[in-house]
């Protein structure tokens, strides 16, 4: 009985920051929770440990040279196992699963959630990039199969918090906090000799690799507007960043009447996880609690888009919508992959976006083909540019 109670969770990504932190969050609630589906995109060795531990019906292993590795280790245990970029999308399409966590970095993660949401699944969306690249075709389908699709980011979880309760209410705008990333008051005279082991350090969040340098460009929080416009059905002039270094204030919402309602706690994913994973209910757990005897001042100041110039592009594909979203995040995840290989320099970064945004043909209203197009295109260009 208690056992078909149970939410069954496919997580997409299983081994990286959200991947493992989702585990967490099912570890602290076995009785809510069964895990159904795990993927991983090159650490087998994690992906068969996570696998022996929960038990899942299936496994994705992307990088197909470790198949035989992975078959090896869970077939005896009658777990089914997959390889390869197109068994994704196949075992999305299993019935066996109530939520998906889409918490695979990038573009990549563009397929398997339109699949979830093609059959009406939730989908617990930690991947951003699905919604920068292609968000009016995944926010129409999630309309029609009524798929919910639940915010995992810390800002989009904090503003749909915000929101319960507010159907009726209009929004005047919205306010997406950023904590600013390790570089916070710098300039370029200093970005530009930056590498990445300072970039990866964050100051108040440990999180994977792009992301984290992203955050340090203030990409992320360019991405995050373009998140939030199709999250939330947003115009451009209603979505404001503001930096907050403490990040305790994960975001805000203004109504009409000028009140403004925030979400706020210590900074820790397991707990936008756990609320995408359980809404609408809450739950108890032992994450720490903020205590503002302890937090004596929380600030809040204009972002330096002179300085940090991937937050103006961003604001600039946010505006111009099209392909052009699908066309800065192809360029960044190229230009963000050299950077961490040490093949180009920080502020280069931002010099590769905005050069194939100038140079790929804008489509108004592109369809899924043309984004796939769009983003092979951008990526073939940034490659060029850095020369790999
Ligand atoms: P990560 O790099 O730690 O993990 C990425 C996961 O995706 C891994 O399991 C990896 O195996 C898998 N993966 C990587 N490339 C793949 C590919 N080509 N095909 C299939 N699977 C692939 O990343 P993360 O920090 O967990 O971030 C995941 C997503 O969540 C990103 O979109 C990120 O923007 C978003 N997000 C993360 C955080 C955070 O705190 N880490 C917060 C908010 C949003
Ligand atoms: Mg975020």
């Amino acid at each position: 009985m208690a056992e078909s109670i149970k939410k069954r969770i496919a997580i997409f990504g299983s081994t990286g920051s959200i991947g493992r932190q989702t585990l967490e969050v099912i570890d602290a609630h076995p009785d809510l929770f069964e895990v159904e589906i795990l993927t991983a995109q090159t650490n087998d060795k994690l992906l068969i440990e996570q696998a022996l531990k929960y038990m899942p019906n299936a496994v994705v292993i992307g990088d197909e040279r470790k198949y035989e590795t992975v078959k090896a280790a869970l077939i005896p245990k009658d777990i089914k196992v997959f390889a390869g970029e197109s068994a994704l999308e196949e075992v999305a399409d299993f019935d066996n699963y109530d939520m998906m966590v889409a918490a695979i970095v990038g573009f990549a993660g563009l397929k398997p959630t339109l699949k979830a949401v093609e059959k009406g699944k939730a989908i617990g969306l930690a991947n951003k990039e699905t919604l920068v690249v292609a968000g009016d075709i995944v926010m129409q389908l999630a309309v029609e199969k009524r798929a919910p699709i639940i915010p995992v980011d810390s800002e989009h979880s904090a503003i749909f918090q915000c929101l319960i309760g507010e159907t009726r209410n209009k929004i005047e705008k919205i306010i997406l906090t950023a904590s600013g990333g390790p570089f916070l008051g710098k300039k370029p005279n200093f970005l530009v000799n930056v590498k990445k082991d300072h970039a990866l350090q964050h100051p108040n969040w440990a999180m994977g690799a792009k992301i984290t340098i992203d955050s340090a460009t203030l990409m992320n929080k360019g991405l995050e507007m373009i998140e939030a416009k199709w999250l939330f059905n947003l115009n451009p002039n209603q979505i404001e960043v503001i930096i907050h270094p403490q990040s305790i204030v994960h975001s805000m919402v203004q109504f009409e009447d000028g009140s403004i309602k925030a979400q706020m706690s210590l900074p820790d994913m397991k707990l936008p996880i756990q609320y995408a994973l359980t809404f609408p209910q809450r739950f108890d757990n032992k994450i720490p609690r903020a205590n503002f005897k302890k937090i004596p001042t929380l600030s809040f100041e204009e972002p330096d888009i002179k300085t940090f110039r991937n937050l103006s592009l961003a604001k600039i594909a946010l505006e111009k919508g099209g392909n052009i979203p699908c066309v800065l995040n192809a360029a960044n995840e190229i230009a963000v992959w050299a950077f961490l290989n040490n093949r180009i320099g920080f502020l280069d970064i931002t010099a590769v976006i905005e050069k194939a945004m100038q140079k790929i043909n804008y489509i108004e209203k592109p369809n899924l083909g043309d984004y796939f197009e769009s983003d092979g295109e951008a990526r073939n260009f940034a490659a060029s540019l850095i020369k790999i």
